[in-house]
């Protein structure tokens, strides 16, 4: 039987004016899961700067923002370059108002053997999710403090944080690393009003992966493999991030959320049939 489906997309799980007259950065958001969480945040009023490299999938994300409604705008951003970020946060402010919530969602994904990562992979990968996490973090941050206004980071982490993974050194690694930094910056700035939590998320699939994770992905077939029965679906995630960047959450900081149908802890002593990595990613 599993877990049973979420209620339908589109409907609302907060008050419908939750982030009225607020601002939402979320990098990475005009693809996959940030999409996802940036359309439900405008579902709820917020107005939403979609921050990344890559015109298009800004362009494709304020698309969809905008057909609900919301007012959203994309500004190019690179979250490995630290002076680009500052400039980032001037352009929010200068078009749309101080930034109220950060999510920190961009990522680089590709899976690669240890033994054939390049450096410059694996320095990619950590610079993008962790490097990219606290700089947007601590700019934003010494915004707030400026400003003396309260604010919520929420950052994106996985399940490998804890186990490592086949394929996964380069992220794993940083989402680990991110994890932990979400509780270091949640003890030092609680006093300054700004809460840092992190979403986890297990298997979410969309049709914006990259191409070799995309031919690896079947929603039924993988559902039938997680405890719950089924994949997350991407509103859902929106749903946790709305609920924990909002003043319902407001004595909920330092604190990661797992999503993953309770994936994770299928571990024990009996394995599924393991599969060597050169079998995984040749
Ligand atoms: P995705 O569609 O590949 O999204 C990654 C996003 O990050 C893209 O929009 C990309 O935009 C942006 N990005 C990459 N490098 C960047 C950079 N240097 N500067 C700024 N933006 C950058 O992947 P996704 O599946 O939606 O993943 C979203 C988050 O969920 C990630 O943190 C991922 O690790 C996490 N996650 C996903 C799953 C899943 O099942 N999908 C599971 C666990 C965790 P541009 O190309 O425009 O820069």
């Amino acid at each position: 039987m599993g877990l049973p489906a979420p209620p339908q997309l589109g409907t609302s799980m907060l008050p419908p004016d939750t982030y009225r007259g607020k601002v939402v950065m979320v990098t990475g958001g005009g693809t996959g899961l940030g999409k996802a969480m940036a359309t439900e945040f405008a579902r709820l009023g917020a107005a939403v700067a979609i921050a990344s490299r890559n015109t298009e999938h800004r362009e494709n994300g304020v698309r969809a923002l905008e057909e609900l409604g919301a007012q959203a705008i994309g500004v190019a951003l690179d979250v490995r370059d630290d002076a680009a970020i500052a400039m980032t946060f001037d352009e929010i402010e200068a078009q749309l108002g101080s930034v109220d919530v950060l999510v920190n969602n961009a990522a680089g994904n590709f899976p690669s053997q240890a033994v054939k990562m390049s450096a410059n992979a694996w320095r990619s990968v950590v610079d993008i999710v962790l490097n990219g996490t606290f700089l947007c973090s601590t700019e934003f941050a010494r915004r707030a403090i400026e400003h003396q206004v309260p604010g919520a980071i929420l950052n994106i982490g996985a399940t490998y944080s804890w186990t490592g993974g086949p394929g996964t050194a380069h992220s794993a690694a940083a989402k680990a690393g991110v994890t932990n930094l979400t509780q270091s910056l949640a003890v030092e700035w609680a006093p300054k009003g700004i809460r840092v939590n992190c979403l986890a998320p297990g298997l979410f699939p969309h049709n914006d992966l990259p191409p070799v994770l995309l031919a690896r992905q079947n929603p039924q077939a993988d559902g039938q493999r997680i405890p719950a029965g089924r994949v997350g679906r991407p509103h859902e995630l929106g749903w946790a991030a709305t609920y924990l960047c909002s003043p319902f959450a407001s004595y909920l900081t330092g604190h990661t959320l797992v999503l993953d149908g309770a994936n994770w802890l299928r571990r024990g002593l009996s394995m599924p049939d393991f599969v060597p990595i050169d079998e995984q990613f040749p």
